[in-house]
């Protein structure tokens, strides 16, 4: 495969946009090599500029569940678009919307659209301080929550592999509400509530996937749950990612636990720019304009962008069995990863939610940021070039986690394994030579 248009389009990028890209893990920098530019998708497929063409695992990160060029999406998101892109005026599409995510989820009551993840969450946030009346929070080391100030502090994702866990830029003044807590590990959250005059809320991917996939267990979330009553503090749930990928109704379809908030997106927008935060009515009569707790945004709840939500996700109601298919999938990959490891006596732990799947090079398992910094990076480094060569589209990034697309068929998935057969040689063979 070669990527000389890509690497020329990249030193051409580098002129004018920091770092090439616009956002950070975008630019290979934990893998090395060029980014191949991407021309276009089609159903599992991306095809870059150097006409090389990829099976992607990506997905833009999680939102395309049903791949590239969905025609269903893509005739909504045309049809609205022949209507004006933007009014920042009330649509019945929005409703529709609020409608389809209300009905779904036993916590929300209402819910507000923003424009992205880390708008949803930041809004929730504020929302969760300004309904208690205190500053503090809770957040597990790992966990990222997008990238405003306060919650920019030990987060995974582009944050864990670019080693900065809080920015330059943030002032301490505005992380010093931020507590810090070990995922899975009840007793450091206690620890925190010991330490704090008033803690507004806990917030937590209650499927972690930006250091890698790392599920909280059931009995962690119960814990949580009954020390947020117990201390009157609200429990967030931010399945930005794990929000339709997971199940249909998120981390939420697979635990008991109900959160007090939730913030969505990804999946949600269809590949158009998304979030969203919901939950209690009495919580949500709190935001502005029916209370105090100000928010808003010239773009929110745009028509295209809902449109593209809505097509999504009447589609993934409309197909039950839909997530079983996706599971099966992942697992079958895992299980193939497994062996073709095992096959070079490579250590690698996998784990699998709905359509979410990720793996370890290391021989523990994973059940906090701790652990997952124990993958072999150098040995995953080789794997995701050798992978990449032969045409599968991974995510660039140990800390990150891999998604099925309904587009992804079962001989796709096996064409996958085979490459990753001679990927993990390559990956072992280099090994050796070090
Ligand atoms: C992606 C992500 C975000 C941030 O969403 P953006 O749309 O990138 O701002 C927040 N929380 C979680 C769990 C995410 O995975």
């Amino acid at each position: 495969m070669g990527y000389e248009k890509s690497e020329a389009a990249f030193a051409e990028a580098y002129q004018y946009i920091p770092g090439g890209v616009d956002s950070p893990v975008r630019a290979f920098g934990s893998v090395g090599g060029v980014p191949p530019f991407i021309e276009r998708g089609k159903g599992p497929y991306l095809y870059d500029i150097d006409g090389n063409r990829y099976i992607d695992y990506v997905q833009s990160w999680g939102p395309l569940i049903f791949g590239h060029c969905d025609p269903e999406i893509e005739e909504a998101v045309i049809s609205t678009a022949k209507k004006g892109l933007s009014f920042g005026a009330p649509t019945e599409l929005e409703t529709a919307l609020a409608r389809e995510i209300v009905e779904l989820f036993d916590s929300i009551d209402k819910v507000r659209f923003v424009n992205s993840g880390t708008e949803a969450v930041m809004s929730a946030l504020r929302l969760a301080r300004g309904f208690t009346g205190r500053d503090d929070f809770i957040k597990f080391t790992g966990c990222y929550h997008g990238h405003s100030d306060s919650l920019l502090v030990q987060a995974g994702s582009g944050a864990a592999t670019f080693g900065a866990p809080s920015s330059p830029g943030v002032p301490a003044d505005l992380t010093q509400h931020t507590l810090l807590a070990n995922y899975n590990d009840l007793e450091s959250v206690e620890r925190c509530f010991e330490q704090s005059e008033g803690v507004a809320c806990v917030i937590i991917e209650p499927i972690a996937g930006n250091m890698g996939l790392v599920p909280a267990d059931e009995s962690f979330l119960q814990g949580l749950r009954s020390l947020c009553d117990a201390h009157g503090a609200l429990l967030i749930f931010d399945e930005v990612m794990s929000g339709f990928r997971a199940s249909l109704r998120g981390a939420q379809g697979l635990t008991q636990v109900q959160p007090d908030l939730v913030t969505l997106g990804k999946v949600i927008g269809g590949g158009m720019p998304v979030g969203a935060f919901g939950g209690r009515a009495e919580i949500m009569h709190r935001l502005s304009p029916e209370g105090p707790v100000y928010q808003a945004g010239t773009l929110s709840g745009n028509p295209v962008a809902m449109a593209a939500g809505l097509a999504s996700l009447r589609k993934l109601k409309a197909a039950p069995s839909l997530y079983v298919t996706l599971a099966e999938r992942a697992r079958k990959l895992m299980d193939g990863f497994e062996a073709a490891a095992k096959a070079q006596d490579l250590p690698l732990v996998t784990e699998v939610r709905g359509s979410m799947f990720g793996f370890f090079f290391t021989d523990v398992p994973v059940r906090n940021f701790e652990d997952a910094k124990r993958g072999d990076n150098a040995i995953f480094k080789r794997f995701h070039r050798a992978m990449l060569d032969r045409g599968v589209y991974l995510a660039c990034s140990s800390y990150e986690t891999g998604f099925i697309s309904a587009a992804l068929s079962d001989e796709l998935i096996d064409e996958t394994i085979r490459i990753a057969y001679e990927a993990m040689a390559e990956a072992a063979m280099e090994q050796e030579q070090v």
